[in-house]
């Protein structure tokens, strides 16, 4: 029988969570034939209801489920990890200023990033949801010296679907007919979808589009405030699309994207396209043999350098702030 993977979630009783945990055990992160282990991880007051959770699991009688454990103390849920999906954070309350979410979530992933380094299989995968997504990725790397740093990313995958059905709408094509879309940057309102060097049925995708006015005023802040206008609909924040991205991401890092495509992914920038080095930033990325790798050689224009620029420089400021709290 083929050894079980181990996948640890953290926030696993929120709502993400509860989205995630059954997809993970259906065999649609990893594949359908590959058996999962799930260690849940929870804040105290939260393990009963993970351990609701669990029993749901346990319901479902899942043929790839070889186990569910719950804990309260990251060393043990990441031990022996070889995925890690970080979704469990601090959120912004009213009237909190960026260094204190910032300070807050450093109590939180910190930790998670010692247990990482001290516990995890040499083969772990981390994916960081819980926002600021990529600051909090940062934050766990380095905490977790003996990990390679690529194995840290953060999730602009809900981004590039937003994007991806924005384009689609528009034109009136399929999400098939479209390739090549790129989410740069922060995990925020500033992140920049590209339709530059997007294709649609192998065209270009702003030429196709041919409304400038309609890619800055309503395609580029209509993907950046999804998420809040999911809010105003449904009355709670976005789960199962941010579970369904989560998904997205880990199988494509693990079983590669398809030839001729590409995805993003927020990982550790080499330097390319004017990000610095070490910057946990979206780019476009192909993932082969199990590693995630840079789309080289796109030619920027003067508008998305603009709107690259403005999101890295808000990565810099993240990453100054928790070096001057002494997170990284
Ligand atoms: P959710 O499950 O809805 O969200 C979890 C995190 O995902 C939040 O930080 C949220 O950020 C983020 N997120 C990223 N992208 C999206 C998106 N597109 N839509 C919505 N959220 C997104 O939060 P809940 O409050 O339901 O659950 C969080 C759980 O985490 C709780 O059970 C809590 O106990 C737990 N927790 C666990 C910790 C641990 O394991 N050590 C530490 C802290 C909390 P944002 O809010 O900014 O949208």
């Amino acid at each position: 029988a083929q050894v079980p993977v181990n996948v640890t979630v953290t926030g696993a009783a929120g709502q993400i969570g509860y989205a995630l945990l059954f997809r993970i055990a259906s065999g649609q992160l990893l594949g359908a034939d590959t058996p999962v282990k799930l260690r849940l991880l929870e804040i105290p007051q939260a393990v009963k209801a993970a351990e609701g959770t669990a029993m749901e699991l346990d319901d479902c009688a899942f043929p790839l489920l070889q186990g569910i454990d719950i804990f309260d103390d990251a060393r043990q849920a990441f031990e022996g990890a070889n995925v890690g999906l970080l979704v469990g954070a601090r959120p912004r309350g009213k009237g909190m200023e960026r260094g204190d979410l910032l300070q807050a979530n450093g109590g939180i992933f910190k930790p998670q990033g010692e247990a990482i380094n001290a516990g995890a299989a040499d083969d772990i995968r981390v994916l960081v949801v819980g926002n600021p997504a990529n600051t909090n990725a940062l934050i766990a790397q380095s905490h977790a010296p003996d990990v390679p740093a690529e194995r840290f990313t953060a999730m602009t995958r809900l981004d590039h679907n937003r994007a991806l059905t924005q384009l689609a709408k528009k034109l009136d094509v399929s999400i098939n007919d479209i390739k090549k879309l790129t989410i740069w940057g922060n995990h925020s309102a500033t992140q920049y979808p590209d339709l530059f060097h997007a294709e649609v049925n192998g065209a270009n995708a702003a030429k196709a589009v041919g409304d400038q006015a309609w890619l800055e005023n309503d395609f580029i802040p209509t993907v950046a405030k999804r998420g809040a206008a999911i809010i105003e609909a449904r009355g709670a924040s976005s789960a199962a699309s941010a579970a369904n991205a989560a998904i997205d991401h880990v199988h494509d890092w693990v079983n590669g994207t398809p030839e001729g495509d590409w995805t993003s992914a927020a990982i550790p920038s080499d330097g390319s396209y004017g990000v610095p080095e070490g910057l946990i930033s979206s780019f476009p990325v192909v993932s082969k043999n199990g590693k995630w790798e840079i789309v080289q050689g796109l030619e920027i224009d003067d508008f998305s350098r603009g709107r690259i620029d403005a999101s890295v420089k808000e990565l810099v400021e993240e990453r100054d702030t928790v070096k001057e709290l002494g997170l990284v």
